[in-house]
C-alpha cells in the first residue's frame, strides 16, 4: 500500500502528484523502487515487464550494466564544468557518423528544447514565420507547438497560458495527407518550416504512408520550407540513423532526446553545417543552457550508442514481430477487430475498428476499453503506458519468455471482451 500513500502525500507537495502529466492515472500511479533489464520494481513489492520504459529512452533496458560502469567513473571525475570536453566532441561524431542529415550538433537538456531551437533557427534562415505542425503530433510542451486540435486552420492554443499571438503562426494539418498540405501551401507563403514525428508516437503509433515523407522532401524543397524531422523517440530507435534512414529521407533538420541521453536528460538539434553554423556563437541564433552537454548526459548517451550496432536494430526488429505476431494471433483467434499498429520496436493496440492514418481515426479509439486493459495488465504484472495514445515500447533485455508471457496475460483479458 506504499504506493497509495505516497500519492496521497506527494498530492501535497507536486501539483497532482507527480512531475508530468501523463504519469498520474487513476486511482494511484506505482511509485518506482528499481529497474533491472526488462522489469521494473515498485515500493509495494510488485514487479512489471516494463513497455513504458521511461517513455522511450530504455532501448538496453534497466540499469544497463556498461552505462552504468562508464558513469560511475565520470562521477568521480565531476558532474557539470562550464567549459568544453572532449566527450561532447566524441558525441557530436558518434551522431554525425550515425544519423545521416547531421553534419554539426547542438546538446541540449531534452527534447521540448531541441525542438525549440530547431524552430527559431528554421524562422531565421528562411526569414519566415510560420510552421505547419500535424495534429496529434507532440513535439514538447513549449508554446509554439502546444497546438493539437482544430481545424486545419490557425491553431488554438491546448494550454491556458500559451497566447494566441504565439499559436496563430502554427498551422495544423492532418498526417498522410497530401491533398491538404498541397491546398496549404498555394495560399501561404510565408511557411519557414514543417515539423513532423515521421512515426508519430504521441498518439499511439502511426507510421507515414509509402511515400509520405518522401512527399514531404519534395514539397519543402520545392518551397523553401525546411524540413524538420522530430527523431526524440524514433532516433536510435527504429534505426542507427533513425526513421530517416529506415525510410530512406534526408531533412534539413533533426530533433534527438530520449535515447540519446542513455538514461539521462539531454535533447540535441543537428542538420546541415550551412544551417547549424547559424547558431550562437558561429553564428547569431541565440541557443544555450548551463547544463548542454553535460558531461554525466554525454557519458552516459557515448555509452548507449556505442552499443547500438546494426545486429542491435536485427534484433529489436525480431522481438518486435515476434510480439506483434502473437498480438495479432489473438485479436484473430477471438475476432477481435481491433487495430494492431507498430514497426520495429514499436507498438500499440487502438481499440477502434477504423483504420488509423491520423489523428482523427486515433481518436475512435475507445478509451474505456483502454483502461480496462491498461489495468487489467497492470494487475497481472505488465506495464503499458496509461494512454491509448502513447506507443509501448521494446527493450533489448525483452526476451521471448517475457513477451510469451505478456502475451498470455493479454489474451486471458482480451478474449472477454469478444
Ligand atoms: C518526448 C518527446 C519530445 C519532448 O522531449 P522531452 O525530453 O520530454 O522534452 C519531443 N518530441 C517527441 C517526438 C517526443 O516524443
Amino acid at each position: 500500500m506504499k504506493s497509495e500513500e505516497f500519492f496521497i502525500e506527494a498530492k501535497k507537495y507536486l501539483p497532482g502528484g507527480v512531475n508530468s502529466p501523463v504519469r498520474a492515472y487513476k486511482p494511484y500511479p506505482f511509485f518506482a523502487k528499481h529497474g533491472k533489464g526488462s522489469i521494473l520494481f515498485d515500493v509495494d513489492g510488485n514487479d512489471y515487464i516494463d513497455y513504458c520504459l521511461a517513455y522511450g529512452p530504455l532501448v538496453l533496458g534497466h540499469a544497463n550494466f556498461k552505462i552504468i560502469n562508464d558513469i560511475k567513473k565520470q562521477l568521480e571525475q565531476g558532474t557539470a564544468f562550464g567549459v568544453p570536453t572532449q566527450k561532447e566532441m566524441e558525441l557530436a561524431k558518434l551522431v554525425i557518423e550515425k544519423v545521416p542529415c547531421a553534419e554539426m550538433v547542438r546538446f541540449v537538456n531534452s527534447g521540448t528544447e531541441a525542438t525549440m531551437s530547431a524552430i527559431r533557427l528554421a524562422r531565421a534562415s528562411t526569414g519566415k514565420k510560420k510552421i505547419i505542425k500535424f495534429e496529434g503530433s507532440y513535439h514538447g510542451a513549449h508554446d509554439y507547438v502546444l497546438v493539437k486540435s482544430g481545424s486545419g486552420a490557425v491553431g488554438l492554443p491546448d494550454s491556458p497560458g500559451v497566447p494566441e499571438d504565439t499559436t496563430k503562426n502554427t498551422v495544423l494539418i492532418p498526417f498522410n495527407d497530401e491533398e491538404t498540405l498541397l491546398d496549404l501551401i498555394k495560399k501561404e507563403d510565408d511557411i519557414a518550416a514543417i515539423i513532423v514525428e515521421p512515426v508519430m508516437a504521441n498518439i499511439g503509433c502511426i507510421a507515414p504512408k509509402n511515400g509520405y515523407l518522401k512527399f514531404l522532401r519534395k514539397i519543402t524543397e520545392e518551397n523553401s520550407i525546411i524540413l524538420i524531422f522530430d527523431e526524440v523517440i524514433t532516433g536510435f530507435r527504429i534505426a542507427e540513423g533513425g526513421a530517416q534512414e529506415y525510410y530512406d529521407v534526408k531533412p534539413d533538420l533533426v530533433t534527438l532526446g530520449k535515447i540519446l541521453g542513455g538514461g539521462f536528460p539531454m535533447g540535441a538539434l543537428a542538420g546541415k553545417k550551412e544551417l547549424m553554423e547559424m547558431i550562437a556563437p558561429s553564428g547569431s541564433v541565440y541557443q544555450a543552457g548551463t547544463f548542454n552537454g553535460n558531461p554525466i548526459s554525454v557519458t552516459a548517451g557515448l555509452s548507449m550508442l556505442k552499443q547500438l550496432n546494426n545486429n542491435f536494430y536485427v534484433q529489436m526488429d525480431k522481438k518486435g514481430d515476434y510480439l506483434r505476431t502473437l498480438i495479432r494471433e489473438i485479436l484473430d483467434d477471438n475476432n477481435l477487430n481491433f487495430k494492431l499498429a507498430g514497426l520495429s520496436s514499436m507498438f500499440q493496440i487502438y481499440f477502434t475498428q477504423n483504420e488509423v492514418y491520423d489523428y482523427k481515426d486515433a481518436k475512435t479509439a475507445d478509451t474505456d476499453i483502454f483502461n480496462r486493459y491498461f489495468h487489467e495488465l497492470l494487475k497481472k504484472g505488465v506495464f503499458v503506458p496509461p494512454s491509448q495514445f502513447e506507443c509501448c515500447f521494446i527493450s533489448l533485455m525483452h526476451g521471448e519468455e517475457e513477451m510469451d508471457r505478456t502475451a498470455q496475460i493479454m489474451e486471458d483479458h482480451l478474449k472477454k471482451l469478444k
